[in-house]
C-alpha cells in the first residue's frame, strides 16, 4: 500500500507541471509536450530540453534522464530511440524524458564537466536556483522533473576515458524500504547481468551530489543504468539500454513490450572498492572491465614519460572490475579501478 500512496501523491503534482509548462512549450500533439529550459548566469546560457508524453490511461510518472555527462553517448542514443518509439495510446501514466541534460558538455565534447563553469552536473545536487549554470541545471532537473516523478532513472556510461562493464544500480536506502525494494526489482528485470547495490549513508539534510542519489533521498524509486564506454557509440550497448528501459516500463505496467523480458542470472555486487591513481603518469594494463581479479593481483603499471616505473597497481580485494580508466593518461587521485564484490 505504501507504494500506491506515494504514486498517487505524485500524480497530482504532474497535472500541475503539464498546465504550467504550456506557456513555454511546444505541443507535438495533445499528448506530447516539448519544452526547452534556458538557464542564464551572467553572459553564459545553457539549455535543457524536456519531453513529456502523457498516456491515454492513468498511471505513474516515470522520468528518464540521459546526458548528465555529455560525453556518454549510448545512453543519449538509446533515449532518442525510446522517445520516438512511445505511442501515447499504449501508455499508462506519464513519461518525462530529459534526453540531453548537459547540452553544453555534449556539443562541447567535454568529459564529466560542463565547459561553461567546469562543474560536474553529477556532483551538483540539490542544485541552486541562482547558482552557476551547472547548479541551475541540477536545480531545474530536481524541481521540474524529479519532484513530480514516482520513478527516476538516470542513464550513464563509461565516459571518454572509461572502460566499463554494463550494470544496473541502486542505493540501499533503508529510510525508504518500499522504494528501495522497487528500485532493486527494476534493476533485476532490466536484462543486465550485473546489479550493483551502493551503500546509502546520507542524512536527510546532506547534499546528495548525485542525481539519482538525490531522488533516492527524496523517497523516489531511483536507479541508474551504466552501459557504454570510451567516448563512442556501441550498438550493442544502445540496444541493451533501450531494452532495459522497455523492460522496466512493462514491469510497472506503463507500456506493453512486444519482446519478452530477458532474464539472465543476476550477479549482485553489494560491495565496491576503489583504487585511486597514486601518481600522475602513463598507465598500462591488460585487465578489462568485467574481468575477475584476485586480491594482490597486478592490475597495471604507471610509468613516467621517460619510461621509469612509478607505480605497480595491485587489487586490494578479489572481485569483478566494474570500470577502470581505459586510456593512458592518469592523474593522482582519480579512480583507476572500481572492483565489485558478489554477495
Ligand atoms: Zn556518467
Amino acid at each position: 500500500m505504501q507504494s500506491l500512496v506515494f504514486i498517487m501523491r505524485k500524480q497530482l503534482f504532474t497535472v500541475g507541471l503539464l498546465l504550467c509548462m504550456f506557456g513555454k512549450a511546444t505541443a507535438q500533439s495533445s499528448n506530447i509536450l516539448d519544452t526547452v529550459y534556458t538557464l542564464r548566469d551572467g553572459q553564459a546560457t545553457a539549455t535543457m530540453p524536456v519531453r513529456v508524453i502523457k498516456g491515454i490511461e492513468p498511471g505513474p510518472t516515470f522520468a528518464i534522464v540521459a546526458g548528465i555527462h555529455g560525453y556518454e553517448y549510448p545512453p543519449i542514443m538509446a533515449t532518442q530511440q525510446i522517445m520516438q518509439s512511445i505511442d501515447p495510446a499504449k501508455l499508462h501514466g506519464i513519461l518525462i524524458f530529459v534526453p540531453l541534460a548537459n547540452t553544453a558538455a555534449f556539443y562541447g565534447r567535454t568529459p564529466f564537466l560542463n565547459p561553461i563553469d567546469q562543474k560536474n552536473l553529477n556532483n551538483a545536487f540539490p542544485g541552486k536556483k541562482k547558482g552557476t549554470i551547472t547548479e541551475q541545471i541540477a536545480y531545474t532537473l530536481r524541481t521540474e522533473v524529479m519532484d513530480i516523478s514516482d520513478y527516476f532513472l538516470d542513464i550513464h556510461a563509461g565516459d571518454a576515458n572509461e572502460n566499463l562493464l554494463p550494470f544496473a544500480c541502486f542505493y540501499n536506502n533503508t529510510l525508504f524500504p518500499a522504494q528501495t525494494k522497487a528500485a532493486e526489482e527494476l534493476c533485476r528485470i532490466a536484462g543486465f547481468e550485473y546489479v550493483v547495490s551502493y551503500p546509502y549513508t546520507l542524512q536527510p539534510t546532506d547534499p546528495a551530489k548525485y542525481a539519482f542519489k538525490q531522488a533516492s533521498q527524496q523517497g523516489i524509486v531511483a536507479l541508474s543504468l551504466e552501459a557504454g564506454e570510451l567516448g563512442n557509440v556501441q550498438a550493442s550497448n544502445v540496444q541493451l539500454l533501450q531494452q532495459a528501459v522497455m523492460n522496466m516500463l512493462q514491469h510497472v505496467n506503463m507500456y506493453p513490450s512486444s519482446q519478452s523480458l530477458a532474464s539472465p542470472t543476476i550477479k549482485m555486487l553489494r560491495n565496491q572498492s576503489y583504487v585511486r591513481v597514486p601518481v600522475q603518469g602513463i598507465f598500462t594494463s591488460s585487465i578489462q572491465a568485467g574481468d575477475a581479479v584476485q586480491q594482490g593481483q597486478t592490475l597495471g603499471h604507471i610509468h613516467d614519460v621517460f619510461g621509469k616505473l612509478l607505480a605497480t597497481i595491485t587489487a586490494p580485494n578479489s572481485g569483478i572490475v566494474l570500470y577502470k580508466i581505459g586510456t593512458p593518461p592518469v592523474n593522482e587521485g582519480e579512480t583507476l579501478f572500481c572492483i565489485g564484490t558478489e554477495e
